[in-house]
């Protein structure tokens, strides 16, 4: 999962702040010289660094900050608010045309995710009731039309195609002439890539631009580039002027600091991330939540938007209340394992669970499916009490337990503590949740 050194760095610094009671001014600067280096060590760029700790410091040295009841929690809350509005403040809708069609050009270097992404794309826009034409532009990559066909097939998304022998340009022209006639209300162009930016390249997207007059120019990049991937944005951007950037694979070991670097050093906002190679893992960019992911304040309302996605509403309604009351039980937990499966892989939807990383063990938690059929035994062994009030499930009941799932005394022990875990996690992120509503401000 990406961000996790930045995040677990980050987080160790600050719990030593949020201890104390008394947070002076050496203690300011001792942490923001520990976060400078998270970021740094993350691959943040430097300049962007630095700009942001002499923002923080002037904000978090006021007598304001250092004065309040809660210091610690102050300093933190001036860290998520400026990380924020590093990575763009709020998140950027995709612009669509007063009148359709919208155009959508879709650039990057090979490998970067351009391909996939159109797909992913096409399948977002399916879900707002849109009825997307994809376009194959990209006439030199061998088998790149190919590749974009089997996503049409998939997606049941008619697929524009002139074969190799015609310039991007009239099929770009062509594929905007059919959308009309067909009625399609956005045409997403796949245009070529090449391994490294060239003249030819940039000559070739800007006629297309000059061209189709595309309402958005969506650079992908590959965020385990790093540093790289801010340098290709902003050479993107000098020659093509990008409407907003699709960064890919964050998914992946990422440190994540392109995340963080590309609105500052580009001024172009990051719309989406790429979180896999199946066509559903496209997840809007919103820099709040991000923030607080990566300060381990976790991304409940991701998470509720995922199981919104999958789960009948009512029930995911059912499971907003019960996280924000911390009454989640076993049997949630038991219908939210069945439901998983559809949400994608469990450790990024556990690192969306606030304090999930804090928990000891947790954090380098690979769950296999092997794992998962453990736990959903052990917890299909309890009885209906049990799963409502584990409290109750004493050392004769463990042993029953173990014995009825097949599971060993020591995996039952593990699992109900890190259920209790999580439910403090939980209980603890409501009632702070709570005195932030009250504290006009605080987030
Ligand atoms: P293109 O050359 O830019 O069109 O790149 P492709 O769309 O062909 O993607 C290159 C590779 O990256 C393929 O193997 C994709 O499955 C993979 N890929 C694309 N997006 C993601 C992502 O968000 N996460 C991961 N893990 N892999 C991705």
């Amino acid at each position: 999962m990406a961000f996790e050194g930045l995040a677990g760095r980050l987080q160790e610094t600050f719990n030593k702040l949020r201890g104390k009671g008394k947070v002076t001014e050496e203690d300011v600067n001792q942490t923001m010289r520990e976060v400078r280096l998270a970021l740094l060590e993350a691959d943040v760029n430097f300049k962007v660094v630095k700009d942001f700790i002499s923002r923080v410091k002037e904000r978090a040295v006021g007598q304001e900050v250092l004065k309040s009841l809660t210091p610690g929690q102050q300093v933190i809350k001036v860290v998520n608010e400026e990380l924020t509005k590093l990575m763009g403040g709020t998140q950027s809708k995709l612009t669509f045309a007063p009148k359709p069609p919208t155009i959508i050009m879709m650039v990057g270097l090979q490998g970067a995710g351009k391909t996939t992404h159109t797909g992913k794309l096409a399948k977002y826009l399916l879900k707002q009731n849109k009825q997307p034409l994809l376009v194959a532009a990209d006439i030199y990559r061998p088998a790149a039309i190919k590749q974009l066909q089997v996503l049409g097939e998939q997606l049941q998304v008619p697929v524009y195609s002139m074969g190799d022998k015609v310039s991007p340009v009239e099929i770009a022209k062509n594929a905007i002439q059919y959308a009309k006639e067909q009625h399609r209300d956005v045409v997403i162009i796949d245009t070529a890539g090449r391994l490294h930016i060239d003249e030819a390249l940039m000559d070739e997207l800007n006629q297309i631009r000059g061209e189709v007059h595309p309402h958005e120019i969506m650079l992908v990049v590959d965020a385990m580039t790093g540093q790289d991937a801010v340098n290709v944005a902003q050479t993107f951007n000098e020659r093509l002027q990008l409407t907003g950037v699709i960064l890919t694979k964050l998914d992946g070991d990422t440190r994540g600091g392109a995340a963080i670097s590309v609105k500052a050093v580009t001024g172009c906002p990051i719309k989406f991330v790429g979180m896999g190679e199946k066509l559903d893992s496209l997840e809007p960019f919103y820099p709040d939540r991000m923030a607080s992911r990566i300060l381990g304040m976790g991304d409940v309302l991701t998470l509720i938007e995922k199981a919104q996605a999958t789960v009948d509403e009512e029930k995911a309604r059912e499971l907003e209340k019960k996280i924000q009351k911390a009454e989640f039980t076993f049997e949630d937990f038991l219908y939210q394992l069945e439901q998983l499966k559809k949400m994608g892989p469990l450790d990024e939807l556990l690192g969306m669970i606030p304090g999930m990383n804090k928990i000891k063990g947790m954090k380098d938690l690979k769950v296999d499916d092997k794992q998962l059929s453990h736990v959903e035994a052990i917890i299909r062994s309890m009885t209906k009490e049990e799963k409502a009030h584990p409290e109750i499930i004493n050392a004769s009941r463990r042993k029953r337990i173990a014995m009825g799932s097949g599971t060993s005394i020591q995996e039952v022990n593990r699992l109900l503590k890190q259920f209790e875990d999580m439910r403090k996690m939980m209980k603890q992120f409501s009632s702070m949740a709570k005195k932030g509503k009250k504290k006009k401000g605080f987030k």
